[in-house]
């Protein structure tokens, strides 16, 4: 996948998708104008220039970016990713979404987004660690944790969330460090970090699969699906898919994409990528195809979680797939989900297919709040009820009002926020 080809476009439709998605479902529920107003501008955008010293010893200067959209449920939430699409419009239309998918997941959190505008592999550990702590620190109070909760996101992980942690605590008098823990979620255990936190994300992705094949008395052993981006939310979402019989027939990264017809076993792509800079490259038991053939794989489901805008009006009507589970952030255009919807193709929309990530979060957070410390099956037996809450509610709500999924999840959310809007009023 050629990043720089595809980033201005990526980059214009992400925005102009979110605000068609919420402009669609507020038409429905004919919102009121004025909370309409609010919803559609994002509070604060954050953005920050620093330097940092490279291991050659020469300086480079990187761009930051924070968008907070909306904090009227609760502090502001959501990741910060490393990519060259990182932008202004990238992250106002990320910390959109961040919103719709906390109100929907009935946690007490606003949305926001940020990252770099980077190459990531491009740079060492150690560079790495010194833009993390440089952003950091630019950043300042503008996160907190009370305040703005960043997490893990595209190419950012615990280690980075363990830097942020380190630098903002340490930038705090002694007596007032260990009250910041909560200040970032996805940390390492050893940093605070919750057990289950991992594989939230990918977790509920395929939790969100199950529900729905319940709903449609679909048996998953047997079935075929394929995995657009092999992180940390494509890995695990296959991992539970592979454990319920269900056969990963392709794969698609940044490098490259591969498939095989008998199946592609989860964990050998996966101890590969570990020894091969996270890429699915030079799998030896798949055979390399087109990167344009990949979403007309003969497969059941296709699970996209990699970035926006993959699936367009250009590729909708060539895939196979019954069931489109969104495990990234605005994977699918609005033209695309047009053609998708005419062809009776289903969508788990992004905002609750990958919402296991933040609901994790959510743990994370409360356990670090109050001094708990969950076990895994804890965490995730709570993170199914949750999900099979918003899922229920979802598919209701389509029934309702004669909806697609993510025009109904959009409803649900945007009414949580109007109900607050109306009690509170607004000030002065
Ligand atoms: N980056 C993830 C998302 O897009 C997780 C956000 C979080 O946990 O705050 O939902």
């Amino acid at each position: 996948m050629e990043v720089e080809n595809i980033s201005k476009e990526q980059k214009r439709g992400m925005l102009e998708n979110v605000m068609r998605q919420f402009d669609n479902a507020a038409d429905v529920i004919d919102l009121n104008p004025n909370i309409r107003k609010i919803l559609s501008i994002t509070n604060n955008e954050i953005v920050v220039h620093f330097p940092v010293k490279m291991d050659n010893n020469e300086v480079e200067v990187f761009t930051g970016y924070r968008v907070q959209h909306n904090n009227s449920l609760g502090p502001y939430k959501g990741g910060l990713r490393y990519h060259p699409t990182v932008d202004l419009d990238a992250a106002k239309a990320l910390a959109m979404w961040m919103t719709w998918k906390t109100s929907l997941a009935g946690l007490p959190y606003g949305g926001a987004k940020g990252g770099i505008q980077i190459d990531s592999s491009k740079y060492s550990m150690a560079e790495l660690e010194r833009i993390t702590r440089r952003f950091t620190y630019a950043l300042g109070d503008n996160i907190g944790p009370e305040f703005d909760i960043p997490a893990p996101d595209v190419n950012t992980n615990p280690q980075t969330m363990a830097w942020i942690l380190d630098t903002f605590m340490s930038t705090k008098a002694p007596a007032e460090r260990s009250a910041n823990l909560h200040v970032v979620t996805g940390k390492p255990i050893g940093t605070g970090g919750s057990e289950g936190r991992d594989r939230a994300t990918g977790y509920g992705v395929f939790l969100s699969i199950k529900f729905w094949a319940e709903n449609k008395k679909v048996n998953l052993k047997g079935k075929k699906f394929i995995v657009q981006g092999f992180g940390n939310v494509g890995y695990w979402a296959s991992h539970f898919m592979e454990k319920e019989g269900a056969i990963l027939a392709g794969v698609q990264d940044a490098d490259g994409s591969i498939a095989n017809k008998t199946g592609i076993s989860v964990e050998k792509l996966w101890e590969h990528t570990r020894e091969n800079n996270g890429s699915i490259q030079g799998f030896p038991f798949a055979s390399p195809i087109e990167s344009d053939y990949f979403f007309q794989l003969s497969c059941d489901i296709c699970i996209p979680s990699a970035l926006g805008n993959q699936i367009t009006a250009k590729n909708a009507s060539k895939i196979k797939a019954v069931l489109i589970a969104e495990g990234a952030n605005g994977p699918t255009d609005v033209e695309g989900e047009k053609v998708l919807l005419a062809r009776g193709v289903d969508i788990i929309p992004d905002i609750l297919c990958n919402s296991g990530g933040v609901i994790g979060s959510y743990f994370e957070w409360l356990q670090n709040r109050n001094g708990e410390i969950w076990q895994l099956e804890e965490v995730l037996m709570k993170l199914e009820k949750k999900l099979n809450e918003s899922f229920n509610k979802v598919l209701q709500t389509s029934k309702t009002r004669k909806v697609d999924m993510r025009t109904a999840a959009f409803i649900i959310a945007i009414e949580r926020l109007e109900r607050t809007y109306v009690e509170r009023g607004i000030f002065p």
